[in-house]
């Protein structure tokens, strides 16, 4: 199979059409570990819908799910297996419109509810018409659900260590990985934004903790506009409860990712009571 952009179109009409989504090659290989390897979002998205299996194995016992893929395949694989348990989490769709449904990537979503932070809308009359709806899932930030965070933005040792080697699975075999694609947006310092306040989705990455259980944090938002370290010794309470929450419902207990804001330089107010679905990044 060449990756083209035509592929997930391809790859829906066949599904319509009745192909075997679990159907194995002569390696066993099944199309969701064809369309992951290929980072193909969207086919990988398609193929879960359809119920494609995420478990079978390889004639190298490899599964779709153990592919070292990326945080976008993966973040498409579980909604779906969260989908199938009737489970769902917040900004499952990531940014899309919680009214119509549309999605951000044409820069159409452009409000948020100010309370939670946690649904977007693309126009005051979508979010009007949906007020109803999400009026008793709506949880605004509170003393009790929240917890406040002390960014740090000096570069530190920790800035240039690859995200691979925050991978579990790779750091307990001792394996490391170079930076796939090295970037001078990757290499950048941390750093505060220009103006406050600031609502972001950020992700919370907790270090590889053989033997040093209190190194830093790293958190950061999508685009990487905002980044910094969090130190246990800038908060302990604060940095232990995040700890500990992203270990018990972060992914693979080594990542989460919630809504976040940022009041001040030194100020960031995570609502930890809903982790987020995983997102794309
Ligand atoms: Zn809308
Ligand atoms: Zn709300």
């Amino acid at each position: 199979m060449v990756p083209c952009a035509k592929a997930p179109a391809l790859v829906r009409t066949l599904l319509i059409g009745g192909a075997n989504p679990d159907h194995q090659d002569v390696w066993g290989v099944v199309p969701l570990s064809m369309a992951a390897m290929a980072m193909m979002v969207e086919a990988v998205d398609a193929l879960m819908e359809v119920g494609a299996d995420p478990t079978i194995r390889d004639a190298d016992s490899m599964t779709p799910r153990e592919l070292y893929t990326g945080p976008a395949v993966s973040a498409v694989i579980n909604k779906w297996l969260r989908r199938r348990t009737g489970e769902s989490a917040p900004l499952e769709d990531g940014r899309a419109c919680a009214a119509c449904k549309k999605t951000g990537d044409d820069g159409v979503i452009t409000r948020q509810c100010s309370a939670c932070h946690t649904v977007y809308y693309c126009s005051r009359n979508c979010q009007r018409g949906h007020l109803k709806e999400h009026k008793p899932h709506c949880k605004p930030f509170s003393m009790d659900n929240t917890v406040i965070l002390r960014p740090n933005y000096d570069s530190g040792n920790t800035s240039h260590v690859p995200l691979a080697s925050f991978n579990p699975v790779l750091s307990q075999l001792g394996v490391y990985m170079p930076e796939l694609r090295p970037s001078a947006h990757r290499a950048r310092y941390a750093h505060p934004p220009k103006t406050f306040p600031k609502d972001y989705v950020i992700k919370v990455q907790l270090p590889v903790t053989a033997g040093q259980p209190t190194l830093p944090m790293l958190v950061y938002s999508k685009s990487r506009n905002f980044e910094c370290r969090i130190r246990r010794e800038d908060a302990p309470a604060a940095y232990d409860r995040v700890a500990q929450i992203v270990r018990k419902k972060g992914f693979q207990g080594a990542k989460a990712y919630f809504v976040a804001q940022l009041k001040s330089e030194n100020e960031l107010i995570v609502k930890v009571s809903e982790v987020l679905a995983d997102q794309p990044f």
